[in-house]
């Protein structure tokens, strides 16, 4: 129902960031490796993600806006082998009961690629939950999402947005984030008429890194990869010699997802300990890789923390590969 969608929507779609969040998963989830964010406000008032992923096919567009229509878990065992970002069909619901939501998207099958048939591309326009129009657009590629007027009709919410300067902020950083995960995938995002970052295909980490991070922090970083035979590490650490970021950055994913996670903060700061200038911070980007039934992402909905089936090993793995990196470059 429409209210269990705005119920449902609490959970996944708190401010702009988190809404850009769910369609760049899903833009990703669709095979797409260029993807384009456009904001307004800094997403208050628009946000519009194109892909050119799969697409989805005209009679699927009013289920994938439909509560629980997940188009990538079929049944229960396969929750618990996620590969996919999305498995909840919650995301498009919930955005488009408290927004006004359009989706264009033209899905070419392997049939009308082979006999050169033409497609349609269709959209569909949710606003609050409701339909309200759909039929035959222009389009060539891919997914078009465009986000309107999140929480007009949530003033509740709307009043713990931040000005729009400040959603901004969070979308980049989210987008940043996210554009580290896929070196393999284009990235573009403007703000009103101004573009801010473009990220090319197959970037290496630091060319990536080099549209967010100043040359002199990423001067500091040297590249590592350990692994024993379940886990694996890899990213940038800094030289704790060297003058260090007065402000603590330090990213880390798991299998891919951005996550914030304590242990894994434990690990860095006991690696660092005692070699730090003093007032400075470590620097890093950590990638952990581990089988994914060592883990359980499903702890929450927007799905930024996770939980470590054997919380010791993890820990012991990451400081020991961690101090392993930092004697071995930083001798
Ligand atoms: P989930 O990602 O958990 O499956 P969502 O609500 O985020 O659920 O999306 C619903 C469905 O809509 C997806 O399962 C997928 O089939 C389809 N979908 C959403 N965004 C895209 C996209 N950019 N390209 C292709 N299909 C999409
Ligand atoms: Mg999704």
């Amino acid at each position: 129902s429409a209210l269990q969608n705005q119920i449902a929507a609490g959970e996944v779609v708190e401010r702009p960031a988190s809404v850009l969040k769910e369609l760049i998963e899903n833009a990703l989830d669709a095979g797409a490796d260029e993807i384009n964010v456009e904001l307004e406000d800094g997403g208050l008032s628009l946000l519009r993600i194109s892909d050119n992923g799969h697409g989805i096919r005209q009679d699927e567009l009013e289920l994938a806006v439909t509560r629980y229509a997940t188009s990538k878990v079929q049944s229960f065992s396969e929750l618990l082998q996620v590969n996919s970002y999305g498995f909840r069909g919650e995301a498009l619901p919930s955005i488009a009961s408290v927004a006004r939501l359009r989706l264009s998207s033209i899905f070419k099958s392997f049939e009308s690629l082979e006999q050169n048939n033409h497609v349609e591309a269709a959209f569909i326009e949710i606003e609050h939950g409701r339909l309200i129009n759909q039929g035959i657009t222009a389009l060539n590629q891919g997914t078009i999402i465009e986000v309107r007027d999140l929480f007009a009709n949530v003033p509740a919410r709307l009043k713990f947005l931040k000005t729009p300067a400040t959603e901004l902020k969070r979308c980049q950083e989210l987008f940043f984030r996210l554009a580290l995960t896929r070196l393999d995938v284009a990235f573009s995002l403007t703000s009103g008429a101004k573009n801010l970052i473009t990220c090319h295909k197959n970037e290496s980490l630091t060319e990536r890194l080099g549209h967010f991070w100043s040359g002199d922090l990423i001067e500091q970083l040297a590249e590592f990869k350990q692994d024993n035979n379940i886990f694996s590490i890899s990213g940038l650490l800094a030289n704790p010699e060297q003058a260090q970021s007065k402000k603590e950055r330090v990213l880390f994913y798991v299998n891919k997802r951005p996550i914030s996670d304590r242990i894994l903060s434990a690990a860095l700061r006991e690696a660092y300990k005692g070699r730090l200038i003093s007032r400075e911070h470590p620097q890093a980007v950590i990638f952990l890789e581990l089988p994914a039934e060592d883990l359980d992402v499903n702890v929450h909905p927007a799905k930024s923390e996770v939980r470590f089936r054997d919380e010791r090993a993890i820990f012991s793995f990451v400081l020991s590969s961690l101090k392993n990196t930092l004697n071995e470059k930083f001798a």
